[in-house]
């Protein structure tokens, strides 16, 4: 059956991922979700939509509150040195921002209201030690996931060590405060206390989409129960369909094996970095797989990521470097085909291995025609701007900030070396060429005239 799409709003989508949970450094894993959700953000935009994206920040919760204590710092202290590093590594992925990033925390209002209304309608009751969902009052509980609680509601009344709730499923919406919680909670209609995690997304995601909205995404791991309790949360609260279309990426293995600190096989963004491999080679390891499969990550991968990665920068500069007239319109066909090729791969059910092999093929295909000398510099242009919107949506290609990045004085100081040498004044050339040094450009000159190169500053 062929399940097209159809957003709710004409030519404007509504996206929610699960964010992070902001109490150390993203791994990989987490990477693969963060990737594709940008994977299909791009996408989306690709095909002309306007969109919303949202993805929260999970900034109070066990983790968060036990941990910020270890490091002696207040939660928000802890937090928000915990979300600036994700947003450091989400930039060094090439990771698009998306429109709002809610933090929990800004949004206690929204989540007690929630709470209130689920109360109000009978779908939560108050233990001793918090409020929870009773999912038997939901009769779609499990659609998601296809989980049956028949068995489980069986035994009645549950008997759980710790937890007051009647149900092993129920799930706290609101958890009263406690003293590990510490100076963390807030005094509320609903109690002194805090919120559960699964009522922050129903609550921040319908706050900027809407009761239903067109697409949400996360990993695998998250259907259940996750999802499964926003679906409950949202749509007993609402009366109408939370989400039109549930994205969920597969996991994330390393070598075969689950990742795991005790298989010593566990990596976070850095871990990968320090080992000298590169932001876009690793973005690339982690897009190149169909999110409905499962991604085996081996260091093999990334090296041949490398080397992709290598010749398709080869292969830009080539086509930059190409000065001949002479037309040749077999590479509008190739370009044709290859737009169309790309499209048809990533309409079906975003299928970015085949995307890309359309990408590669077209590379092979047009370096032929550059060896051969039958590719003309108007044949490249177009060559190049066909690759500039593949890589709108892979996020791969080498960026060209030098172009836009040089600012007003670097132009100007440019100017005056060329104006220099010109004049045969080569010790000002020089001091020139010096004072750019320190800015962290260099210059090339080739008999095309300058070429500039940035080195990095490590400052
Ligand atoms: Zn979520």
């Amino acid at each position: 059956m062929v399940l097209r799409f159809k957003e709710i709003k004409k030519g404007h989508v509504n996206i929610y991922s699960c964010g992070p949970t902001v109490y150390n450094f993203a791994h990989i894993g987490n990477f693969r979700a963060n990737i594709f959700a940008d994977l299909i953000r791009r996408y989306i935009k690709y095909k002309g939509y306007k969109l919303t994206h949202v993805m929260n920040i999970t900034d109070v919760d066990d983790k968060t509150i036990r941990d910020s204590k270890k490091e002696n710092l207040s939660l928000k202290e802890f937090t928000e040195k915990y979300t600036k590093y994700f947003f450091d590594d989400l930039k060094t992925l090439n990771i698009e921002k998306v429109e709002v990033y809610p933090r929990a925390t800004d949004h206690i209002k929204e989540m007690v209201k929630l709470v209130k209304k689920l109360l109000e309608k009978g779908y939560a009751y108050k233990a001793d030690d918090a409020i929870y969902y009773d999912i038997k009052k939901f009769k779609d509980y499990g659609k998601l996931s296809h989980l049956n609680i028949s068995g489980l509601k069986a035994g009645a009344r549950v008997c759980q060590d710790e937890y007051d709730k009647e149900h092993v499923n129920d799930f706290a919406l609101w958890k009263f405060w406690d003293k590990e919680d510490g100076d963390v909670f807030w005094e509320t209609e609903l109690g002194k206390g805090r919120p559960g995690w699964h009522i922050e997304c129903s609550a921040m995601s319908m706050k900027y989409l809407g009761d239903t909205f067109d697409i949400h995404t996360g990993g695998v791991d998250l259907i259940f129960p996750h999802h499964e309790n926003e679906i409950a949360q949202s749509e007993a609260s609402t009366g109408k369909p939370f989400v039109n279309y549930w994205l969920h990426n597969e996991h994330l293995l390393v070598d075969n094996k689950k990742m795991s600190k005790s298989l010593g096989n566990f990596y976070t963004l850095r871990d990968l970095l320090k080992k000298g491999y590169s932001p876009r080679s690793i973005r690339y390891v982690l897009i190149a797989t169909h999110y409905r499969q499962k991604l085996n990550f081996t260091f093999e991968s990334l090296k041949a990521a490398e080397n992709s990665i290598k010749r398709l920068d080869e292969f830009m500069v080539k086509l930059k470097d190409i000065k001949s007239e002479k037309n040749n319109k077999e590479i509008y066909v190739l370009i044709e085909k290859a737009k169309s090729d790309f499209e048809d791969a990533m309409d079906d059910d975003l299928n970015v291995s085949i995307a890309l092999s359309v990408m590669f093929d077209f590379m092979k295909k047009t370096n032929t025609f550059i060896m051969n000398e039958q590719i003309s510099k108007k044949n490249a242009e177009k060559a190049i701007a066909l690759m500039h919107d593949f890589d709108s949506v892979f996020g791969i290609l080498k960026k060209e900030e030098l172009k836009e990045e040089i600012s007003k004085e670097i132009k100007q100081l440019i100017e005056k070396r060329q104006k220099a040498r010109k004049n045969n004044n080569y010790e000002l050339a020089d001091k020139i060429r010096d004072q750019l040094k320190e800015k962290g450009i260099i210059l090339k000159d080739t008999k095309d005239g300058v070429r500039l190169e940035k080195v990095s500053t490590s400052k």
